[in-house]
């Protein structure tokens, strides 16, 4: 298949761990990479924010970036990004010329309204693209928990339910979102689900450990913006020292940059004030951004990650966590239900609740015959749920159902026998 990804404000090229940069920019880079590898050809359509960069860039034998230009040429923080989508689409026309995708998918709810406008002025050229989107994130379960905190614009709501209801196909990443669509009005039978995955050459059990400044540490990942909940995991460190573990630290990986733009950054200046009014200013290290090649070490030298947000659409670092071999301690939200195996792979606790956090955390600690078999499940569990192939594989399915169901009406044999191939592709149809 020729397969356009579409991802407005996440590149596959950009460093990881700022505000805007995250388990998007992973997902499209690992899930395009894979597609590739099975046969596909593959173009990742991104917004240029720097002049600098080549308009394209062939990162593998069938799979290339290209910059378009939409929007001024620089950061834009991506909830000001919606007026350039236009442009975006109208890029993506151009460079399809003659020759259009066969898929048009959609990451995030912007770039499903550039892929539905590109695939549009293709269907008036006479030319049939099918459209596929991946919200990565909805804004009815942002609004639900930021209140007037989001900075989404206004529109979001009612577009992101027009994209989803357009689309050939929804691809949701986990079963609570699922849930979500289906209120958001997607028909059911047009969702399929693949997760996100993880890199299991780079995540895996063995290889280098960072050293620890006490015998105990957890480790925390994430973009430091609020609704990732460090400060509940710095409150958590505070309850674990008042029931005598006060020889556990807490490393808080991620940031705005390196460390003198943490110092700058509001929200970890916060996370500091909090350790400090607590007491476990001491032990708790914000190490700022990191690059993917060092995350592993971070993440071996943990007794447990604790992923604590608020709400998660789906949470790329738990599966690191487990390809690692780490037990994992999640709040119940969103993918961490889906992901993290409560009592095999980790533990789950409530969202919001540093004392739940402390004592899960409490519990791993005091039996490390049980923390390594919870690390040893949550290892066979990534191997065998959540490679990038197999993501690409069911990925794969959802193109087809998308492809099979575009097929022009047959005669009533010829149609049996579609539905039967259509079966046989195992699509997970919901
Ligand atoms: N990450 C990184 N360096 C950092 C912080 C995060 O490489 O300093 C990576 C992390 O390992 C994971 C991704 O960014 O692969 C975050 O994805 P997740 O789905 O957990 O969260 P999101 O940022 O999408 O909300």
């Amino acid at each position: 298949m020729r397969i356009s990804m579409v991802s407005e404000h996440a590149s596959p090229l950009a460093a990881l761990g700022g505000v805007d940069a995250g388990g998007q920019n992973v997902h499209v880079a690992e899930l395009s990479l894979a597609l590739a590898r099975r046969g596909h050809d593959v173009t990742v359509y991104t917004r240029r924010d720097d002049p600098a960069l080549p308009v394209r860039v062939r990162t593998d034998a069938r799979l290339e970036v290209v910059h378009i230009d939409a929007g001024p040429a620089r950061h834009v923080p991506k909830d000001m990004l919606l007026p350039f989508m236009g442009e975006l689409a109208d890029g993506i026309v151009e460079d399809w010329g003659q020759e259009p995708a066969d898929i048009v998918h959609g990451h995030f709810w912007m770039s499903g309204l550039a892929a539905l406008d590109a695939a549009r002025q293709s269907r008036s050229g006479g030319r049939d693209v099918q459209v596929l989107q991946t919200f990565h994130a909805l804004g009815t379960v942002k609004r639900r928990h930021q209140g007037v905190e989001d900075t989404s614009p206004s529109e979001r709501l009612m577009l992101e339910a027009m994209v989803g209801r357009s689309a050939d196909r929804v691809v949701a990443t986990c079963s609570d979102e699922v849930f979500e669509l289906k209120a958001m009005g997607v028909p059911a039978n047009r969702v399929s689900i693949a997760p996100c995955g993880v890199d299991l050459e780079l995540f895996g059990p063995h290889g280098p450990v960072e050293e620890r400044e006490r015998p105990h540490r957890i480790v925390s990942v994430g973009r430091l913006v609020p609704r990732k909940g460090m400060d509940l995991v710095i409150r958590a460190l505070r309850e674990l020292a008042d029931t005598g573990h006060d020889d556990v630290e807490l490393l808080i990986v991620g940031g705005g940059g390196n460390t003198s733009v943490l110092e700058d950054d509001p929200e970890a200046q916060r996370l500091v004030a909090l350790a400090t009014e607590l007491g476990v200013a001491d032990r708790v290290v914000l190490r700022g951004q990191v690059s993917r090649a060092e995350m592993p070490a971070l993440l071996r030298s943990a007794d447990a990650v604790v992923c604590a947000p608020w709400y998660e659409p789906f949470g790329i670092v738990p599966l690191e966590a487990m390809g690692c071999g780490v037990p994992v301690v999640a709040a119940a939200v969103g993918g961490l239900v889906d992901t993290v195996v409560d009592g095999k792979t980790g533990l789950h606790v409530p969202p919001q609740d540093p004392a739940a956090i402390a004592a899960a955390v409490a519990e791993v600690l005091a039996d490390p015959a049980w923390a390594r078999e919870l690390g040893d499940n949550g290892y066979r569990r990534v191997r065998a749920r959540y490679s990038w192939s197999r993501i690409a594989a069911d990925t794969e399915k959802a193109y087809q159902l998308a492809l099979g169901a575009a097929v022009p009406a047959a005669p009533a044999t010829a149609r049996r026998s579609a539905a039967r191939r259509l079966e046989s592709t195992g699509g997970r149809a919901l």
